[in-house]
């Protein structure tokens, strides 16, 4: 854990020259990394050291993970292979897990990543900070680099909703993607709402840095469970009825703004990047699931498409690659 930021960190004026950098010139192409990039830290849930290195990867590759503990086994990161949800997003196939994927995938759709293979010796990825911007700093650092075929984005054609008690989410169609989450918890959160459009917003400056939260009285609990085995006051924002316990914040609504983050990670799971729509209210890691699964289900939902930055028109991909789950 040595070489997480400390608890206190806060943004230092860095970050905001990396993502005032220009994106590349080509937004449509597909991206990978320029060179591998490695993490180590913890599991937030199984306490488990892990190291991991996401690695440059080919066009159209997507995103792969590599347990390099048993044989290299490999699970893509595909709605088809979402495993038990419920205090993180979890990724498995026959019998392989892959634990805590949300961050990762977040940071690599929010900065238009496409291809990378992760490699990591155990089954959760490390919680770092508990934000991703771990990542992005080390992604903007190794460079991205534009490959050579047009990304493909699943352009929403219809309305899909889940709906669960009082939460509920939903994806519509409409240009651009966009991301809006409403969350109602206990003091000292409240109610929040945060409302992203990925095609201005600075993913890196307003979502990246938010860190997962929890409340001082859970803990007990969830320690007893085995739930949280990794948790320390630097990876998790500890709120009590009072305030919060690990503070400063880096945003006032830093909670609403992770939601989004964990969002944006498991929506990544369709595959492609979305153009449309998104409405969450008091939803989680298994209702966003749910969301992917159902609209990957419903083929008159979505078209795949490709963009031109001189056309403003969605192309349809004549022969889609993606197999529902
Ligand atoms: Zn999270």
């Amino acid at each position: 854990m040595a070489n997480l930021p400390h608890r206190n960190f806060v943004l230092p004026a860095l970050v905001y020259a990396f993502t005032e950098d220009p994106l590349p010139d080509s937004p449509h192409l597909e991206h990978t990394i320029s060179a591998p990039v490695e993490f180590s830290g913890i599991g937030l849930h199984s306490g488990a050291a892990v190291t991991m290195r996401v690695l440059p990867a080919s066009a159209g590759s997507g995103v792969v993970f590599r347990r390099t503990d048993l044989d290299n086994f490999e699970i893509a990161a595909t709605g088809r292979n979402v495993a038990r949800v419920s205090y993180a997003t979890s990724l498995m196939r026959q019998g392989v897990l892959i634990s805590t994927t949300e961050h990762l995938l977040s940071a690599l759709l929010g900065m238009g990543i496409d291809n990378v293979i992760v490699e990591l010796d155990n089954l959760e990825l490390p919680i770092l900070d508990g934000s991703a911007l771990p990542y992005t700093l080390a992604f903007r650092r190794a460079g991205l680099k534009a490959q050579r075929r047009r990304r493909q984005y699943l352009r929403i054609l219809k309305d899909v909703e889940v709906r669960e008690g009082g939460k509920f989410i939903g994806v519509y169609p409409g240009q651009g993607y966009s991301v809006s989450y409403s969350i109602d918890f206990p003091a000292p959160i409240g109610r929040q709402s945060c409302r992203v459009d990925l095609a201005t917003t600075a993913y890196e400056r307003d979502i990246a840095p938010a860190r997962t939260f929890g409340w001082r009285e859970d803990e007990q609990k969830l320690r007893d469970m085995g739930l949280i085995r990794g948790a320390t006051e630097e990876s998790v924002i500890v709120l009590t009825r009072d305030g919060v316990q690990n503070g400063p914040l880096r945003f006032q609504d830093e909670c609403a703004r992770h939601k989004v983050l964990d969002l944006i990670g498991d929506l990544a799971l369709a595959g492609h990047h979305i153009l449309g729509h998104v409405i969450a209210e008091r939803a989680g890691h298994a209702m966003h699931t749910a969301l992917v699964s159902r609209l990957l289900r419903d083929r008159s939902a979505w078209q795949l498409v490709t963009l031109d930055a001189e056309k403003p028109h969605p192309v349809p991909v004549p022969a889609p690659r993606l197999v529902p789950a």
